[in-house]
Parts: C-alpha cells; sequence; structure tokens
C-alpha cells in the first residue's frame, strides 16, 4: 500500500475486478509509466468456463485457478483483496469496506456479472447457480450425496427423486454440465454402487426457447441435441419454469421432483452502473459504453467484459463471453499506456469473433469458427486447445491436460470427493 515516493508520483489506474478483461488490462500495462492496483474481492483468477468441470468432479478447483497475487508478482501492480461497494466520480476514488478509499487517476470497472433469476431471488436456495469456485464445489457436494443417500434409500419414490437432476437453462453451460453429468453417471460410477444402478440417473435439461444452445447456428444445435440424447438427457425445449421449491421444479403443469436442481438461466452485470450513476435501460443492467469503452462524460473510466454494454458496427450488443472481455482489456490497457505518453488515441474498440465452443461429455463437442461449423471429435480437439491455452499457468495446463487424459482413457473422474460436513 506504499509504493516510494518517486513512484507514487506516477498516474494510478485502478482496475476492479481480476477476471479475463481485468487481469488482461493488467498485463497490457505492466510496462506503462503508472501504478496499477488491481481489486478483486477474491484472492484468485478463476477460468470460469472450465468450472462445470469441478462441479461435475472432472477437475479441482486449484487446477482452474490461480493467486491473482502470484500470476502478477514483479510487476508495477498492487492486488488488494476486497469488496468494491461503490465508486466517487467527482472525487475519483473507489469506495472499499470498512471506510476504504483508492484514489484513481484512470479507472478500469470489469467487475463481471452474476446470476439473474429473473426476479425470482427465493430460487437461488434450492437451484444453485455457476460463478465461483464456492458455487462448483457445493453443486458438485450435492451431485455426489445424492448418490450416496441413494445407496441407503429403501423408497423407491425417493431414490429416483435422488437420481435425478434438473438443469434450467441450455445455454453453453447448461449443455456442458448435462453432458457431464449424464457421462458421469452412465460410465463414471460403472459398479460402484450395491443398491441401485447409477446409469438410472435422469438428466432433464430445460429451455425457455426452441433449441439448445441458442447462440450456435441450428445445425449445431442438433448436433450438440442429438449427442446428448445419446448420452440420455432428457431436454425439454420451449418449457417455462414456474417456481423452484426444495427438490420441485414446475414447469407448465408438470412437477418434476429432483434432488439436484442447477441454475444456468441467466446472468446480471455487476452493480456497476449503480456505482458509476449511470442510467442504463438494459435487461442485464450492462454500463452503456462508448466506442472507446468510456462512459459518457469520463474519458478516465472504462468498463469492460461482461458489465459492459458495447456494441458491435451493426450496432447489436457484444455477447457476455471471455473473448470479448479478453480483448477489451488489452485495448484499454494499450490505450491507457498510450494517453500516459501523451499519444493521440483515436483508435476505436473494434471486436474480432473468433467463434463458439461447447463440449458434450468427454471427446465430443460442436464449433463455430467463421464460416466453419464442426461437431463431434474435431470440434472437442479444438475446444481442448482452445481452453489449454487460455488457462493461465504452465503448472494449470499440464494438470488439466493430465486429468483429461486419465479420464479419456479410463472415464474416471479424480476429483469424486466430498469434503465438506453433510447437512
Ligand atoms: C460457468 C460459466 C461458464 C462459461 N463458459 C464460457 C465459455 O465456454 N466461453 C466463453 O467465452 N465464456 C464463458 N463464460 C463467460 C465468461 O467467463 C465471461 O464472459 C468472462 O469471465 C467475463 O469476464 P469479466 O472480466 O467481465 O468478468 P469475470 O471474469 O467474471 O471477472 C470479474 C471479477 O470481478 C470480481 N468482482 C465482482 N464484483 C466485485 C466487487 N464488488 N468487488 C471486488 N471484486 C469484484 C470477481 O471476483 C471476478 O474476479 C462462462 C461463464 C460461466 C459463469
Amino acid at each position: 500500500m506504499s509504493p516510494d515516493s518517486a513512484q507514487f508520483s506516477l498516474p494510478h489506474v485502478v482496475i476492479l475486478g481480476a477476471g479475463f478483461g481485468g487481469m488482461n488490462a493488467a498485463f497490457k500495462l505492466r510496462h506503462a509509466q503508472c501504478r496499477v492496483t488491481i481489486i478483486d474481492r477474491s484472492n484468485h483468477h478463476l477460468f470460469q468456463p472450465l468450472l462445470y468441470q469441478v462441479a461435475t468432479a472432472g477437475l479441482s478447483p486449484g487446477e482452474i485457478a490461480a493467486p491473482i497475487r502470484h500470476i502478477l508478482r514483479g510487476k508495477n501492480i498492487e492486488v488488494l483483496m476486497a469488496e468494491v461497494q461503490g465508486v466517487d466520480t467527482e472525487k475519483k476514488r473507489v469506495l472499499l469496506e470498512a471506510n476504504r478509499t483508492v484514489e484513481y487517476d484512470y479507472l478500469i470497472v470489469a467487475t463481471g456479472s452474476r446470476h439473474s433469476y429473473f426476479g425470482h431471488n427465493e430460487w437461488e436456495e434450492f437451484a444453485p447457480g455457476l460463478k465461483s469456485i464456492a458455487d462448483a464445489t457445493k453443486i458438485r457436494k450435492q451431485l455426489l450425496c445424492a448418490y450416496e443417500e441413494a445407496e441407503l434409500e429403501t423408497d423407491a419414490n425417493r431414490r429416483t427423486e435422488l437420481l435425478t437432476v434438473v438443469i434450467i437453462g441450455a445455454g453453453p453451460t447448461g449443455v456442458e454440465m448435462a453432458g457431464s453429468i449424464a457421462e458421469l453417471a452412465k460410465k463414471g460410477l460403472h459398479r460402484e454402487f450395491q443398491n441401485f444402478n447409477p446409469e438410472r440417473t435422469r438428466v432433464i435439461l430445460i429451455e425457455a426457447g426452441s433449441r439448445v444452445l441458442a447462440p450456435f447456428p441450428e445445425s449445431l444445435s442438433e448436433s450438440a441435441a442429438k449427442e446428448l440424447q445419446t448420452l440420455g438427457v432428457e431436454i425439454r425445449v420451449n418449457s417455462r419454469v414456474q417456481s423452484v421449491t426444495n427438490n420441485e421444479v414446475s414447469l407448465d403443469g408438470e412437477h418434476i421432483r429432483a434432488a439436484t436442481i442447477i441454475w444456468a438461466a441467466g446472468v446480471q452485470a455487476s452493480r456497476a452502473a449503480k456505482w458509476l450513476n449511470v442510467d442504463t435501460n438494459d435487461k442485464a443492467g450492462r454500463v452503456p459504453v462508448d466506442k472507446f469503452l468510456n462512459i459518457a462524460g469520463h474519458p478516465e473510466i472504462f468498463v469492460i467484459g461482461d458489465t459492459a454494454l458495447a456494441l458491435d458496427k451493426d450496432g447489436k450488443p457484444l455477447p457476455g463471453v471471455a473473448p470479448v472481455a479478453i480483448q477489451q482489456g488489452k485495448y484499454v490497457g494499450k490505450r491507457i499506456t498510450g494517453m500516459l505518453q501523451g499519444k493521440a488515441q483515436d483508435k476505436a474498440f473494434h471486436y474480432f469473433d473468433k467463434g463458439l465452443l461447447a463440449a458434450i461429455g468427454r471427446t465430443y463437442a460442436v464449433a463455430h469458427v467463421g464460416k466453419l461449423k464442426i461437431s463431434g471429435w474435431p470440434a472437442w480437439l479444438v475446444w481442448v486447445f482452445v481452453h489449454i491455452a487460455y488457462l493461465i499457468g504452465f503448472r494449470n495446463r499440464v494438470l488439466v491436460l493430465t486429468e483429461w487424459a486419465w479420464a479419456y482413457t479410463t472415464y474416471q473422474r479424480g476429483v469424486r470427493l466430498i469434503v465438506e460436513q453433510k447437512e
């Protein structure tokens, strides 16, 4: 917190959030003539696209997360673990808990998004979403405990309930989760239980829209749906959830009893619009930004990633995906570096769309890259390559590849541990 005086006189860039956007901005600023402070409520950077594998016992938390302090060690970057509570844009300072403040010359807001239960926050208790390591280990525990309880259960109806998993939302996270759970049940638990067959697990994937993987081309949605069905997943499209209570999901005229219910249906931007006192008509609460990713009237404040409402050249909002946050982080880091050097900065942000990927089970994926639409094993290889390439840390890359190679040959999940107390 107390840089030497020469450093202290340098302009101060404060980054809120050490996710994909914040970290990439920090990397770009590491040689710039400035002090950088990055603030996050967690002590780790998390690779969210692989969270579902932690939730389904394929990977352990340490393989997809790394301490922010370690990643940024030895740079001109101060790391603070704290909850951001607001921003005073007049006095140019960030408000933290315990009345702490951090002053800035430039501010990058990259605090991502959280689950949205579409006005039904009471559902969260019964249908946890997946956003953090804590969420993933909670879901893993619930899933594994249901099997342990099923082994003890003598009532057939209750056992069926214990062996039913409902996933709400068939976007990439819901689809990946459904495929992974179905595969675990079919192959990963083979011959491990005496009193029931884990293959009897029902995995039900519910989607309000008309198809799974809506952002993908229709042909790839169909391939994904077929592969899910091969794994035994029941898909309900055009089905709107009416209520979620303890162990029960109600759709139009149907009540499904399930011990495990997972929410993968919606996201809401962080509270940045409120902190920055910006009006937003966006349903997800994102902060509107201009072509330089600034908020109106504040060239020193940038908002990026899932929290930003940035438009593409056709005026459509950019999607809430990692490549958008990464590219925006790099752009803003570069832009501030140029501003610090007094160079004219007239290059607007342009998103380069590298495509979409989703994996289903251990060897199948769908990929839409440019005009190319591929599914099956070749798409899965692309998926593996991309995920390994973007994982932070050589150690994590090696560990994850080893886990995948093991799972590929044996179907075994390395991390089927229930470490928390049973409730
Ligand atoms: C389960 C899951 C699967 C996904 N799969 C894919 C995928 O396959 N491909 C893809 O491209 N995208 C995927 N995404 C989306 C992708 O992860 C996000 O688009 C990306 O992480 C957005 O980056 P960001 O920097 O805006 O926010 P994040 O990466 O979410 O980072 C935000 C950071 O801000 C911190 N933070 C938030 N609020 C506060 C606060 N008040 N105070 C302090 N710190 C705060 C958080 O701790 C976090 O570290 C997935 C997301 C999830 C949840």
